[in-house]
């Protein structure tokens, strides 16, 4: 059973904000900003490209009451999904990221120098 399989299901403590019968919303264990929320389907889908459109539709109806619950929703926030390997996915569970609860710059989350790429 994978980690986030472990979470949901309970049999892992984790520090919860929402759940209904399909989705878990909690909080990251080493957050990236002030609000660091992962949010995942309770049944285990591996990444984004594996994930159901109507899944996907569910899903974002429960990740605005999340960030409307922790009080996000108005000043704004920013919502990854890193897809497989190049994107650096860690963790093979679906799992949204709810960052915000401070101004994001795009160098928040860069550990690369972009000139390498051009
Ligand atoms: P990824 O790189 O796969 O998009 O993100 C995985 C995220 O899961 C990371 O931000 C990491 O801090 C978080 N994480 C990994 N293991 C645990 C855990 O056991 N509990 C919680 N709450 N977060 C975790
Ligand atoms: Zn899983």
């Amino acid at each position: 059973m994978c980690i986030f399989c472990k979470i949901a299901s309970g049999e892992m403590n984790t520090n919860k904000i929402l759940e209904d019968e399909s989705f878990l919303a909690f909080h990251d264990v080493n957050p990236k900003a002030p609000v660091h929320i992962l949010v995942i389907p309770k049944t285990h889908i591996e990444k984004f490209d594996d994930t159901p459109p109507e899944v996907m539709a569910q899903m974002t109806t429960f990740i605005k009451k999340v960030a409307n619950l922790i009080g996000v929703d108005k000043s704004g926030y920013r919502l990854i999904t890193n897809n497989g390997e190049d994107a650096g996915q860690e963790v093979a569970h679906l799992h949204f990221h709810i960052l915000g609860g401070t101004k994001l710059s795009w160098q928040h989350l860069q550990d690369t120098n972009s000139k390498e790429f051009i």
